[in-house]
C-alpha cells in the first residue's frame, strides 16, 4: 500500500458485498445529518451512495467518515474525456470511496479509463444504463440502454445502474449483461418503484433515498425494505 488512504479504499472494496440488498442514497446536504442517518441504519444497508448534494455541501472528505459505517459509492455520473475521467476517479478513490457511478454514453475509451483507474485502487465502476425518472427514457431508449449495458460488460465494469421505476427494463438489461455484472436500481420509494419487484426483475441491490432519510424513523423504514427483500428468498 502506498498510503493510508489507498489502504482505506481497498478495504472498502473488499467489503462491498450483498447482505440486505439495500443501498442508501444519502442526498442530505449537511455532515451532521449524513452521519446521524447513516449510523442509524448501519447494519441494514450494504453501501451508502453519495452524490453532488452531499459532497458539494460538505466536501469529499465525508466519504472516509461514512465509510466507517458502510462502503461508499460516489454517484458523480462521470461523463468526460478519458483524462478528466481519470482525474475524477483518482480523487474519489483516494478519498476512500469503494465505487463510482459513471455514464456510459461517453463511449468505450472513457469507460475503459474509469475501470482502469478504479482497478488501480481496488475500486469498482457502475455504469448508468438508464435513468429512473419519468423523462429518463427520452434519450435512454430501449436500444441505447441495451447498448450501454453491453458496453459496460465489455469494459469490465462491476455493474450497471438500471431503473427500479421500470422493472421490465431491469429484466431486459439483466438479459443483456448476464450473471457476471451487478445491477443497482434507484427509484424505490419516493419515485414509486417497489423493492420486491426490482429484485425479482434481476437487480442485486435497490437504492433507496428519500423514503429512508426523510422518514421520522429511518431505521424502521430501512427495516421494512430489508424484510420485503428477505421475503423473496
Ligand atoms: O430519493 P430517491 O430514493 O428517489 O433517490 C434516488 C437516488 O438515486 C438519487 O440519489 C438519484 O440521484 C439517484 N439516481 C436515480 N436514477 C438514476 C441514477 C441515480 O434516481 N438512474
Amino acid at each position: 500500500m502506498s498510503s493510508d488512504t489507498n489502504a482505506n479504499s481497498n478495504a472498502n472494496a473488499t467489503v462491498f458485498q450483498r447482505k440486505t440488498g439495500i443501498i442508501l442514497a444519502l442526498d442530505v446536504t449537511d455532515e451532521a445529518s449524513a452521519l446521524e442517518i447513516t449510523s442509524e441504519v448501519s447494519g441494514l444497508i450494504d453501501a451508502v451512495k453519495i452524490g453532488y448534494p452531499l459532497v458539494l455541501g460538505t466536501g469529499l472528505q465525508i466519504a472516509s467518515k461514512l465509510s466507517k459505517y458502510a462502503p461508499v459509492i460516489a454517484d458523480f455520473k462521470v461523463a468526460d474525456i478519458p483524462n478528466t475521467d481519470r482525474l475524477i476517479c483518482e480523487h474519489v478513490f483516494k478519498a476512500g470511496c469503494a465505487a463510482i457511478i459513471v455514464q456510459g454514453f461517453t463511449g468505450p475509451d472513457s469507460l475503459t479509463e474509469c475501470v482502469k483507474t478504479a482497478d488501480e485502487f481496488g475500486g469498482k465502476v457502475f455504469v448508468v444504463s438508464e435513468m429512473s425518472h419519468p423523462g429518463g427514457d427520452h434519450f435512454f431508449t430501449d436500444d441505447v440502454s441495451k447498448e450501454i449495458a453491453a458496453l459496460a460488460k465489455k469494459s469490465d465494469a462491476f455493474g450497471i445502474v438500471a431503473p427500479a421505476t421500470r422493472p421490465e427494463r431491469v429484466k431486459e438489461l439483466r438479459a443483456v449483461i448476464g450473471g457476471d455484472l451487478k445491477i443497482i436500481s434507484p427509484g424505490v420509494g419516493a419515485q414509486g418503484g417497489s423493492a420486491a419487484d426490482t429484485i425479482k426483475a434481476g437487480a442485486d441491490w435497490v437504492i433507496v433515498g428519500r423514503s429512508i432519510y426523510n422518514a421520522e424513523n429511518p431505521r424502521d423504514e430501512a427495516m421494512k425494505v430489508k424484510v420485503e427483500i428477505e421475503k423473496l428468498i
